[in-house]
């Protein structure tokens, strides 16, 4: 492969992120059917949704630029999801098990971030508008999902600490609070 413009190294990233994305909606299913927490397992169906909408707006991107999405594999996003299958392999506390599938979908959303951090800039320094408009929305939604996992492992990594604290939201925040007040 030969890139001798920024338009073809957009095109070459586009066709990564394509792979990429379609590995994903089969392996977040798997990341959902392991997880314990239901708001952990309803994030991960919820992303599993938005991932549909990532894939159709690279076709998209793809059409204004003429060119096809397919043709390349994304070699770093497998070995991220094989990390993600041994988490789900382990024998492992649920609690933990979902810190670490939450480790490892964040590792995740960072790649796909970088991604599409970089082609929304080539688009946009392309002059197409349009593209950069559907490339920003996929970075807003990744961003998004990566604060959210955040949040999420604030509560289930406490319980992770200690099991013998129940899922109850508020029970691990004070617990959290506590933490933080033993500490300062
Ligand atoms: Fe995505
Ligand atoms: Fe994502």
């Amino acid at each position: 492969m030969e890139l001798s413009s920024l338009e073809d190294l957009l095109v070459e990233e586009l066709k990564d992120l394509y792979s990429a994305e379609n590995q994903l909606l089969k392996a977040i299913p798997k990341m959902a059917k392991a997880a314990t927490s239901k708001t952990l397992k309803s994030g991960f169906e919820k992303h599993l949704k938005q991932t549909e909408g990532h894939v159709e707006r690279l076709e998209q991107v793809c059409e204004l630029f003429d060119v096809s999405p397919k043709g390349k594999k994304c070699k770093a996003m497998e070995g991220l999801i094989e990390e993600g299958a041994d988490v789900i392999k382990e024998d492992a506390e649920p609690e933990v098990k979902d810190a670490a599938l939450i480790a490892a979908a964040q590792r995740v959303e960072h790649y796909e971030i970088a991604g599409y951090g970089c082609v929304r800039t080539y688009a946009k320094l392309l002059g197409n508008d349009k593209a950069a408009r559907l490339l920003q929305q996929t970075l807003d939604e990744e961003g998004d999902t990566d604060k959210a996992l955040t949040k999420l492992a604030e509560t289930i990594n406490v319980e992770a600490e200690d099991p013998t604290i129940s899922s109850n939201g508020k029970t691990a925040k004070r617990r959290t609070a506590k933490r933080h007040l033993a500490r300062a």
